[in-house]
């Protein structure tokens, strides 16, 4: 996923903001990492370049 959709993505759940953790990054596209939650402190991973924002 491109970076810049981190500006318009908010937490599933509580439509908190979300950190964002890296892993591992291709050409200004995240292709792994993690999602973290300042609100309800829920993770979501990316996998493969696809952000899992499934609320849990
Ligand atoms: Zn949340």
């Amino acid at each position: 996923m491109k970076k810049e959709l981190l500006d318009i993505l908010c937490c599933p759940t509580c439509k908190g903001n979300l950190d964002l953790k890296i892993n591992k990054e291709e050409k200004g596209e995240i292709i792994e990492g993690v999602f973290s939650c300042k609100k309800c402190s829920c993770n979501y991973t990316i996998e493969d370049g696809i952000p899992n924002l499934l609320p849990k």
